[in-house]
């Protein structure tokens, strides 16, 4: 069967394979599946609205009550998805792709993301046209909604607000002229000082890509350090991701922070944390010493949320900035984020670079070659005889010198090539090994 969703959502570039027609399809499609009310939201790009009313049209078009939220992140509207009586939500974005792009989302009753057995249905009906059309006396009302202040209420609750403030830290925010624009700088300045960059709300992305690579959040490391701020926050473009900066100026990678705010978490409550076997050793160890344990999943937010319902975890997340508590909502949220990271550095009354210096650290290097060959995983597994192989997600071999994790790409003809060791030396070392082991198996 063809497919029409990847790992998140459907993304495209707009008025090339992101159309108003694929739109107006899509929307027909997900009505006709649930058949309720629908949530939806945006990002901030120049296509949103054109998407937006195309999806509409054809909810409307299946009997869907549609509630228009506007301009909110990713995890505003789940939230109210997950709180309200929606039945399903929709957002259009393209997360941290460039400004050409955009993407439609779709997530279930609870909030997360559509498991795969879901969108296949909704696949179905897109290819195959079979669509519930309403009758004229049936069709969908549209009406506004406001979701943003329930967001903002419901992370509030989860940290001790008053012993951050306490604190009077001075964060800087980047919002990347993302949806973190509409109320990421309102729910950070309920706990501190804030200073924002790239805050108007523009899909061009004029201040800088959306993507928060340390390449594209240099203004923030600088102001950071400048300004003698404690915390510097980079959200990508539909603000389910943080990245942070400490009070240096320094970069914080993703797989860092996520050991921190892991290891508090395991602290405070115990238990076991869920992230994808690609994560850095350095999130196991610092949960293994605090007591804790890790649980790994195929790569993929919505896998590792479905797997902490699943198992009950408290804590989970990935190594590029996106961090799931359950106690809130079971899917990244960067607001979250940013409020738990506060609330580590004021309950350990710590700076961030010296929480990152208790953090184990691991060079972890990736490549890819392409790959037609459908079999390859299996040829490896014959192939491969050293170390203790792990086959949750293609190969991850462990060896005496670190990792190494060979998994295919779910949308392309291609082979990823992971490898972790002690220095960037063992690193290169692994790859370089492993790489030829592949290509030598596809010639
Ligand atoms: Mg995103």
């Amino acid at each position: 069967m063809q497919r029409l969703f990847g790992t998140n959502g459907v993304r495209g570039v707009t008025n090339e394979s992101m159309t108003v027609e694929l739109a107006v399809k899509l929307g027909k499609a997900v009505g006709s599946y649930v058949q309720g009310n629908i949530a939806l939201a945006t990002d901030t790009r120049t296509s949103s609205g054109m998407l937006k009313n195309a999806v509409t049209a054809g909810l409307l078009s299946t009997g869907c009550n549609v509630y228009d939220a506007g301009v909110a992140p990713s995890p505003a509207l789940q939230y109210y998805v997950k709180r309200s009586e929606a039945d399903a939500g929709v957002i259009i974005t393209a997360s941290h792709n460039p400004p050409e792009f955009n993407g439609i989302k779709v997530v279930d009753a609870d909030g997360t993301e559509l498991p795969r057995e879901k969108e296949e249905k909704i696949e179905e009906l897109y290819f195959s046209g079979r669509f519930q059309l309403a009758d004229w006396k049936e069709i969908g009302t549209l009406y506004d909604v406001e979701v943003l202040d329930l967001y903002m209420d419901g992370i509030l609750s989860q940290v001790n607000v008053e012993r951050i403030r306490e604190r009077r830290y001075r964060v800087v925010l980047d919002c990347g002229n993302g949806a973190a624009c509409v109320i990421m700088p309102y729910i950070l300045s309920q706990m501190a000082e804030v200073v924002t960059l790239n805050a108007q709300p523009d899909g061009t992305f004029p201040g800088r890509n959306s993507e928060p690579t340390e390449d594209n959040i240099r203004d923030l490391m600088r102001t950071v350090k400048a300004i003698g701020a404690d915390l510097g926050i980079a959200y990508d473009g539909d603000a389910d991701r943080a990245i942070f900066v400490d009070g240096e100026g320094s970069y914080v990678y993703g797989d860092r922070s996520l050991a921190i705010v892991a290891g508090y978490m395991v602290e405070r409550h115990g238990g076991t944390v869920v992230t994808p076997v690609s994560t850095s050793s350095c999130v196991e160890e610092y949960v293994r010493k605090k007591g804790g344990n890790v649980v790994y999943t195929r790569v993929g937010a919505p896998i590792v949320a479905r797997k902490m319902i699943e198992i009950g975890a408290l804590f989970g997340g990935e190594e590029n900035g996106g961090l799931i508590f359950s106690n809130h909502q079971y899917c990244r949220d960067a607001g979250m984020a940013s409020a738990a990271m506060l609330e580590v550095m004021a309950a350990k009354e710590r700076t961030l670079s010296e929480l990152v210096k208790e953090v184990p650290s691991y060079a972890l290097v990736k490549t890819k070659v392409r790959c037609e060959k459908k079999d390859i995983i299996e040829r490896l597994k014959e192939k491969i005889q050293e170390g203790r192989c792990d086959y949750t997600d293609g190969i991850k071999v462990y060896t005496e010198d670190g990792w190494v994790l060979m998994r295919p790409s779910g949308t392309e003809p291609i082979l990823r090539i992971y490898a972790e060791g002690k220095s960037e030396k063992e690193a290169q070392q692994l790859i370089s090994r492993y790489r030829s082991l592949v290509e030598e198996e596809l010639k």
